[in-house]
């Protein structure tokens, strides 16, 4: 039976159109999804829309439309960026969908009946931009401690979640169990927010766009408890690969990675476990990404000016080149910059110098020597020999990075794979070499550009496309088709993979 991968990102809120910090994170369950696929595995990959709530509500009357109709018209882009990435998803969860729906009230309908929801007043500081609450403690001068705005005094009817009861429970899970990936934000988690754990509250009468509880209608299900299971509910719609027993049973084997932002880690990391705890359900497995930064190290957000719209990016540079460039150059787990300038010299540096001239390259040496026919290697060359142990040393050390979620070191590992047969190619000099020896370095060249580029294929598409046409060869990229021999191939023409970016200041947007 095929392994099993179960990928989320959180379920964005479409009050406004995506910013980068969003393709991130969803390029990245991309990558692992796409790896994975290659792999063997049975995937899916779920991402949606968190849709209700009083924001909404208001962005929805400025513009004069009821809220369906405005989140509607927002998520068509959401879609359409997705698309303009190649990411390829399974389920995109709206949390306005019937099933979710159904799935959330009688969830709540069960969690009440077991004594793990009660109803009293609710009283605290609430910020409306982030639809957090914090006490007193963490917010002792009324400041949001995330964005800095003036936070609300709040007081109403409310149903609460006995959160206070795991404290225990998810202090010690924190500590000693894999829920968190980098493990680094754990104690910062246990200081902040677990040592001073309240109850959730979770329904609200203020407002109604949200979704009604059975037994009492005139609460809807507050924020998060309606958001986070959508993780769960997604299971239960008929597209869905995997059932909800299958990954979230104690004993489940399905492999999970659940990505999110570092600045939402505390729902998912303490609220989310406890409530599939309550469920009998297994723990997630978190991985919280950095925020990214401008050169001067801003962090970028709507209210700094500062946000670049992906859309006009992959206008620019290309999906592929955007999405290898937030793999790679952001460390995993910590804040990483980001700047067009950056970008331009990553693609130069690397895409272009280091990949796609290799290839361009390798093709007029076979056309010029073979007719463009690759050539057969039958002879024991030691720096063939040298560079096989080299590169399956590197394949081995990426493979090991990418069952650990380590991105940006894998693909670190990819870049290395590129250099070393730019390098062997230096060493060996074929255009001085000539008969069985000239053959055997050029089809070691070709069918290493294969397996890097079938590597690479989860962030760089186009390129594993462009590559295929020149090998003409048609098939989807998986493992097993590394270590190929193309020998005897007529090489179609080659695309360019990447374009040199020339300094323009009309490109420029911040
Ligand atoms: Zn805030």
């Amino acid at each position: 039976m095929k392994k099993k991968f179960y990928v989320t990102t959180p379920i964005y809120y479409p009050n406004d159109k995506l910013h980068l910090g969003h393709v991130y994170t969803t390029t990245l369950a991309d990558y692992i999804s796409k790896y994975k696929k290659m792999q063997g595995y049975e995937t899916m990959f779920l991402t949606g829309s968190d849709e209700h709530g009083q924001k909404i509500l208001d962005r929805a009357l400025e513009s004069s439309m009821d809220p369906l109709s405005f989140v509607t018209n927002i998520i068509t882009e959401f879609k359409n960026l997705w698309n303009k990435l190649d990411i390829n998803y399974d389920i995109f969860i709206r949390t306005t969908d019937k099933l979710h729906k159904k799935y959330v009230a009688e969830s709540f309908t069960n969690l009440l009946n077991q004594g793990f929801i009660y109803k009293s007043i609710y009283t605290d500081l609430y910020c409306k931009s982030d639809e957090a609450y914090f006490t007193k403690t963490q917010a002792p001068t009324q400041l949001c401690p995330d964005c800095g705005k003036d936070l609300e005094i709040l007081s109403e009817e409310s149903y609460f979640l006995k959160i206070k009861n795991f404290k225990k429970w998810i202090k010690d899970k924190l500590e000693n169990s894999n829920i968190l990936i980098p493990k680094y934000r754990i104690k910062e988690l246990i200081n902040n927010f677990v040592n001073d754990l309240q109850d959730l509250s979770i329904s609200r009468v203020s407002f109604s766009w949200g979704i009604k509880i059975n037994e009492n209608k005139a609460h809807i299900i507050y924020v998060w408890m309606d958001a986070l299971q959508n993780y769960i509910s997604a299971l239960s719609y008929p597209e869905s690969k995997f059932t909800i027993d299958e990954v979230w049973n104690k004993n489940s084997d399905v492999e999970l990675l659940q990505l999110v932002g570092k600045e939402i880690t505390r729902f998912h990391c303490i609220y989310w476990p406890i409530i599939l705890k309550m469920k009998g359900y297994r723990e997630p497995r978190i991985l919280a990404h950095g925020w990214l930064v401008t050169d001067s190290g801003e962090k970028m957000s709507k209210s700094k000016k500062n946000v670049i719209d992906p859309i006009k990016l992959i206008d620019i540079y290309g999906a592929d080149a955007l999405k290898f460039y937030l793999t790679n150059n952001i460390v995993t787990g910590e804040d990483g910059k980001f700047s067009q300038d950056l970008l331009e010299e990553m693609i130069n540096g690397l895409l272009v110098n280091k990949y796609s001239n290799l290839v361009a390259r390798t093709d007029s040496m076979i056309k010029k020597s073979f007719n463009g026919i690759v050539p057969e290697n039958n002879i024991s060359n030691k720096n063939i020999i040298k560079l096989k142990n080299r590169l399956d040393e590197i394949k081995n050390s990426y493979f090991i990075d990418m069952d650990n979620f380590n991105f940006s070191n894998s693909t670190k590992k990819l870049i290395k794979y590129i250099e070393e047969i730019n390098g062997f190619i230096d060493i060996t000099e074929p255009w001085k070499e000539k008969g069985d020896n000239l053959s055997a370095i050029l089809n070691t060249i070709v069918n290493e550009i294969f397996n890097i580029t079938t590597m690479l294929s989860p962030l760089l598409l186009n390129s594993y496309k462009k590559i295929c046409f020149w090998l003409n060869y048609d098939e989807k990229p998986n493992f097993e088709n590394l270590g190929k021999d193309f020998k005897g191939v007529k090489l179609n023409k080659i695309d360019y993979l990447f374009s040199r970016i020339e300094k323009d200041k009309n490109n420029k947007f911040n």
